[in-house]
């Protein structure tokens, strides 16, 4: 597959012409180009370092030194390297628990949890023919409730109400009531999302996670944030078990690089992507297809 980076390697293959072999240094040259790729794609540093060190042991095997074609080669394990660090395979949503399945969410404000609350409402409604409950825990931001209802109700999906006097921790309590009297098999919860990380908001979410046990607890996390992601995702993997991460906006601009970062700090799988405002805009995360793009 032809990428700007595999051009790049071309071009470092063709100047070697005329040498017997590839040497080592070769190698270290092309992979100063895989490191700039992904510098470029807002992969944080430390796990840029990594992913070369990891890349450069295989690279320096017989499988580019010993190929007809090195650049091409090279692309090759890195590809590979990119897709298994990213979560090869396809990682559904869990629900193997006593219904109703909780399925906690968490993240930032603004990163596109109530959107992808709804959108995995959908989901869960469409392909797993489940019975599907939402609730927002959001009581600073009166919207966020009303916008949860809103998306909610587009999703084909039931919402339970609260209000902003109420304490999240009695939110989470009577929706969980609710559904188990009513029989749903999913109850999705939405949470109070910062500007930036606060003690406050991550002990909350800590009550919450405690008190609901969730099957899934997801990082949601958006895919535009690039070298910031790193704290995030840190700061919400110290205080909470995370089961997994939607990388939301990927219909956006970026490479993508964050993506590489937040699996590598959490080691949680990417679930899914979110890929437009839409209802709709929801898809299994693809890790090869995501491979390429983080390449440019
Ligand atoms: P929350 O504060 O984490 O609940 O975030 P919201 O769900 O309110 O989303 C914040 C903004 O991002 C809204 O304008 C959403 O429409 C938008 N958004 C969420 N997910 C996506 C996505 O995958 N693609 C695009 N383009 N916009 C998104």
């Amino acid at each position: 597959m032809a990428s700007a980076l595999t051009d790049k390697l071309s071009r470092l293959v063709k100047e070697m012409r005329g040498q017997a072999r590839i040497t080592e240094s070769n190698v270290q040259d092309m992979l100063r180009e895989v490191r700039m790729a992904l510098l470029e794609a807002d992969v944080a540093l430390p796990v840029v370092r990594d992913f070369i060190a990891r890349v450069k042991e295989k690279a320096l095997g017989q499988e580019v030194l010993g190929s007809l074609k090195p650049g091409q080669a090279l692309v090759g394990i890195v590809n590979a390297e990119l897709s298994a660090t990213m979560g090869a395979g396809v990682a559904d949503i869990n629900l193997a628990a006593q219904p109703p399945a909780v399925i906690l969410m968490a993240g930032l404000q603004g990163a596109g949890k109530t959107t992808t609350t709804a959108k995995l409402a959908k989901h869960l409604i469409e392909k797993r023919k489940k019975k599907v409950l939402t609730v927002s825990g959001d009581v600073y931001r009166p919207a966020a409730i009303e916008q949860l209802k809103t998306v909610t109700a587009q999703a084909g999906a039931e919402w339970f109400p609260s209000t902003p006097d109420q304490k999240p921790q009695d939110i989470a309590r009577a929706a969980l009531d609710y559904a188990r009297k009513h029989y749903f098999d999913v109850l999705l919860v939405d949470t109070a999302g910062r500007l930036a990380i606060d003690e406050l908001l991550m002990q909350e979410i800590k009550d919450l996670h405690g008190l609901l046990n969730p099957v899934e607890t997801l990082f949601v996390v958006d895919a535009m944030q690039g070298q910031d992601a790193v704290n995030t995702a840190k700061a919400f993997k110290e205080a909470l078990p995370l089961t997994g991460i939607v990388l939301t906006k990927l219909d956006g601009d970026s490479r993508g690089g964050a993506a590489l970062s937040v699996r590598a700090i959490t080691g949680a799988p990417i679930k899914f992507a979110g890929v437009s405002e839409k209802i709709d805009g929801l898809e299994v995360f693809d890790a090869d297809r995501h491979a390429q793009r983080v390449l440019g």
